[in-house]
């Protein structure tokens, strides 16, 4: 049975004070999606999860589960399912005992108790540890339990908050997959938040990244990478380069592309972007573009268009590939090469180098 719920988030706006925390919020996880809030401290990403689990209350718009208003429910009575990063287990409690504790709060008979504890303990794949006390597991395994305890009652909904945080990477790993096993295998729509992008790329189905208690883009992670909607989520996003271009003229290329052509930061000569048109406001001279440091290459005698010279100013060493910092023009660029790219280049200072009209994303804001 796929218990995940349909989540609607519509305009919550919440003050402290006089301080907007969250502005504006619409989000909708459609069921059994795991959506992760991502953002740097202070950004309102525990506060919008409080708003939701029913802790704080918002001060403008409603949430809906299932598109029912849980406007007049109390935090209990929402049944979300909570996993934070401090997870008490209750320590005179076996790994049973601790599952089946929600289900006794909600006077579940007894039999079915037993039946879903065994079931979720499979899921979970601690079906031999349930006379264990907490003291008696691991720290990956006690926190299988806290999260078997979190949605053995069926919620339809569970919310993380960086559950993960106090974990040692190996561990980090290990559970980032299990946790996206087990909601999956359940179907249950999961909102976890965290300031950690990796874990945000590894979970997602959607990506919400969140500033100053507005969403800066709500998308799937492939999209929030490649077509970030503004300066902010690109910066975010890992190294990038923002380079600006002028004088632009549109050019349709095919049904779903168009040519964008101008003056960038980098190079005297014109250069050339493909874009997708639906992302494309033909009207607008000057924008900037993103280009990921490995997305930019060295010229071969074959490439014609979108070359640029730069002046190596730095660069480190990473195994396999080489990091570098040069300047064209006067713009700062990062760049990644591979070492056997980069062994050609030695003793020379000025390189030519080149990327893909593609392999860009046009924003618009400054
Ligand atoms: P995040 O989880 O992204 O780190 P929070 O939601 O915890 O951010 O906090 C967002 C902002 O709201 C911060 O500037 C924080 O100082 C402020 N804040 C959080 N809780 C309260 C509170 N109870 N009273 C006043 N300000 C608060």
């Amino acid at each position: 049975m796929k218990i995940g719920q349909r989540l609607d988030i519509v305009n919550i706006s919440k003050y402290y004070g006089d301080f907007k925390v969250l502005d504006s919020i619409n989000l909708v996880c459609e069921p059994g999606e795991f959506v992760t809030i991502l953002g740097s401290s202070g950004s309102g990403k525990t506060t919008l999860l409080k708003v939701i689990a029913g802790f704080e209350s918002n001060s403008d718009g409603s949430i809906h589960i299932n598109n029912e208003s849980i406007a007049k429910r109390k935090a209990y009575e929402r049944n979300i399912g909570m996993l934070f990063q401090n997870y008490a287990l209750f320590p005179h409690m076996t790994v049973e005992e601790n599952v089946a504790y929600p289900l006794k709060l909600r006077k579940v008979p007894k039999k079915e108790i037993k039946e879903r504890v065994e079931n979720i303990l499979n899921v979970v794949k601690l079906n031999n540890m349930g006379k264990r006390y907490p003291k008696q597991l691991s720290g990956g395994q006690q926190q299988r339990v806290a999260l078997a305890r979190a949605i053995v009652y069926n919620p339809p909904l569970l919310l993380l908050d960086e559950p993960l945080g106090a974990l040692d990477m190996n561990l980090r790993h290990n559970m980032q997959f299990e946790i996206k096993r087990i909601t999956k295998e359940l179907g249950i729509t999961t909102i976890s938040v965290t300031h950690d992008q990796e874990e945000a790329f590894a979970m997602s189905d959607k990506i919400c990244i969140m500033s100053d208690g507005k969403v800066q883009q709500f998308a799937s992670p492939e999209e929030i990478y490649e077509r970030p909607s503004n300066r902010f989520v690109a910066e975010f996003m890992g190294t990038t380069n923002i380079i600006g271009i002028k004088d632009i003229t549109y050019i349709k290329k095919d049904n779903n592309h168009t040519l964008i052509k101008g003056i960038t930061e980098i190079s005297e000569a014109p250069m050339e972007l493909l874009a997708e048109t639906k992302y494309i406001k033909t009207d607008i001279k000057e924008a900037l573009f993103t280009l990921r440091p490995e997305s930019i290459r060295l010229a071969s005698e074959k490439s014609y268009n979108n070359e640029f010279t730069v002046k190596l100013e730095e660069s480190v060493y990473l195994g396999e590939r080489v990091k570098i910092k040069a300047t064209a023009l006067n713009k700062l660029l990062n760049i990644n090469l591979n070492v056997n790219e980069f062994r050609n280049l030695e003793n020379t200072d000025k390189v030519k180098l080149v990327f893909a009209p593609e392999d860009i994303a046009v924003i618009y804001d400054k």
